[in-house]
């Protein structure tokens, strides 16, 4: 798919999940579908999960090449996903997630409240299983947020019968912390989503 995207026209296979709508626009990777509403906003997302300068100058000696604008944002999302998987020792190669990006925070709320009724957190992002995606406000998303919240669609998907909420914010917490490259506090403080 096209930097560009193309317009959604099944807009009934859409329509049921908050947030995402007829009018979105789509980037597609290997292994995720990105929902977005504004190249600006995708641009923005882009950057805020962009990996650092070492870890790119190491990416881009061992595969030898360089990528075009396009298909970067591929490449990092694709390859966290793939690292999330490997720091938690689920490979799940087949699984495929959506994300829906807000460059508001108003609208990423309205979204988040439907779910929740109003109750909780403001979080940055979060992943609603029974849509298996991730909504997430592009202004506030880190690189660890965004691998706390593919940690939480890995585990989902790996377990028959989900862990204890608990357990699977603790496993969540580590993957964020490995990606941030910051020491590992077991027991999660008030922050959860
Ligand atoms: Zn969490």
């Amino acid at each position: 798919m096209k930097w560009a995207g193309v317009i959604i026209f099944f807009s009934v296979l859409f329509n049921s999940i908050p947030g995402i709508c007829q009018h979105d626009y789509i980037y597609q990777t290997n292994l995720i579908t990105i929902y977005y509403n504004d190249r600006s906003v995708l641009l923005r997302f882009k950057e805020r999960i962009k990996p650092d300068a070492m870890a790119l100058a190491i990416d881009n000696i061992l595969l030898g090449e360089e990528l075009n604008p396009d298909e970067e944002l591929k490449r990092y999302v694709d390859k966290l996903f793939q690292k999330v998987q490997l720091i938690l020792d689920m490979p799940r190669p087949k699984l495929k997630i959506k994300m829906r990006l807000f460059s508001e925070y108003d609208d990423l709320m309205k979204v988040y409240n439907k779910y929740t009724k109003g109750k909780g957190a403001s979080p940055p992002a979060f992943f609603m299983e029974s849509e298996n995606t991730i909504f997430i406000n592009v202004r506030a998303v880190t690189r660890g947020i965004l691998a706390h919240e593919m940690a939480h669609a890995v585990i989902s998907d790996y377990f028959i019968i989900d862990p204890p909420s608990n357990v699977a914010e603790i496993l969540c917490r580590y993957v964020d912390k490995k990606i941030s490259g910051q020491s590992f506090q077991r027991f999660p403080g008030k922050r959860r989503y």
